[in-house]
C-alpha cells in the first residue's frame, strides 16, 4: 500500500503533529471555549467525539448531529481543522455534509469488519484523511484488514492510531500498550503515519506526558490527547483528560529526537 499524506494544508510537517480537544462535545460552551484555548496553545487540529460508543449502557451516547455544527463554528473562529469519530454510514453522511475536515474510526468499530466496509463504501471517491485506531483486541492483522477495506476504497490519506488494548488484569495502564504490535505495524508499513494516544492507553492524567516520550523516542508521528476545558467536570474519560494549559506544558517538555529506533 502507498499512502499519502494525512497532512492538511498549513500544518508543519513536524514531529510531533498534534491533535486535541475534549472526548465529547458536550455543550457549545465547552467545546468553544477549549478550541480557543487550544488554538491560543498553537494546536491545529481539534478532536471532539460527537457519537461516543460506550463499553456499557446508561453512560452519555454523545450529542450526535447537533454537536457537528459546534464543530463547524470552532472551524470559522479559530481556524483549526476539526476531526470527529465514525462508526456508521450515518455517522460519515452526516460528518461530510458539516464539512469535518479529518474522520477517525474507533477501537471498538476497528474490530468490526462490517463496519469498516460500511464506512469504507461509504468514504468510496471521497478525498478526506482517516486515521483508524488500533483494535480493542491486540490483532495486528485486525488492524491491518481495517486498512486495506478503507485502502481499497481509494482512501490513500491514511493514519493509525495506537491506543492500547484491551485487558482483564489489573495493571497501571487502561489499555496496555503492547508497544511491539505498532512497532511491527511501523515495520511493514514504513510510511504509514503513527499517532500515539495516551490518553486512552493511561486512563489517567499522570501518565500522558511519560507515555508522550515514550512514542517520540519509538520515533511516532503524531499525539492525539484528550482536553477539557475543565477535565474534572468532563462527560466521558474525566480522569484521562487535560487541560490546555497541561497539554501545553507537557508539549513543551517533550523531548524529540530524529530518527531514534
Ligand atoms: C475516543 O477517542 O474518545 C474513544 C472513544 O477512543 P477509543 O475508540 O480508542 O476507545
Ligand atoms: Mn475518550
Amino acid at each position: 500500500m502507498e499512502f499519502e499524506s494525512i497532512l492538511l494544508p498549513g500544518v508543519e510537517d513536524k514531529r510531533p503533529i498534534i491533535i486535541s480537544g475534549p472526548c465529547s462535545a458536550e455543550t457549545e460552551e465547552q467545546v468553544m471555549e477549549t478550541a480557543k484555548k487550544l488554538a491560543e496553545k498553537g494546536v491545529k487540529i481539534f478532536r471532539a467525539g460527537v457519537w461516543k460508543p460506550r463499553t456499557k449502557p446508561g453512560g452519555f451516547e454523545g450529542v450526535g448531529t447537533p454537536a457537528l455544527k459546534w464543530l463547524q463554528q470552532v472551524r470559522k473562529e479559530t481556524g483549526m481543522y476539526v476531526a470527529t469519530e465514525v462508526a456508521t454510514e450515518k455517522h460519515v453522511y452526516e460528518s461530510l455534509k458539516y464539512n469535518m475536515d479529518m474522520l477517525w474510526i474507533g477501537a471498538r468499530t476497528t474490530a468490526n469488519p462490517f463496519a469498516v466496509q460500511e464506512i469504507a463504501d461509504t468514504l468510496r471517491g471521497v478525498d478526506i484523511p482517516v486515521l483508524i485506531k488500533n483494535p480493542v483486541n491486540p490483532d495486528l492483522e485486525l488492524w491491518i484488514g481495517a486498512i486495506e477495506r478503507l485502502y481499497n476504497a481509494g482512501i490513500k490519506k491514511i493514519g493509525v492510531i495506537h491506543r492500547g488494548f484491551s485487558t482483564n488484569d489489573k495493571t497501571v495502564y487502561r489499555n496496555i500498550p503492547q508497544w511491539h504490535i505498532p512497532i511491527e505495524l511501523k515495520r511493514r508499513y514504513p510510511n504509514l503515519p503513527v499517532i500515539c494516544d495516551p490518553s486512552h492507553i493511561g486512563g489517567k492524567r499522570s501518565m500522558i506526558k511519560t507515555i508522550s516520550q515514550q512514542a517520540m523516542d519509538l520515533n511516532y508521528y503524531g499525539l492525539i490527547i484528550e482536553s477539557h476545558r475543565n477535565p474534572d467536570d468532563a462527560w466521558s474519560d474525566s480522569s484521562q483528560q487535560i487541560s490546555p494549559e497541561t497539554l501545553a506544558e507537557i508539549l513543551n517538555e517533550l523531548v524529540i529526537r530524529d530518527k531514534v529506533q
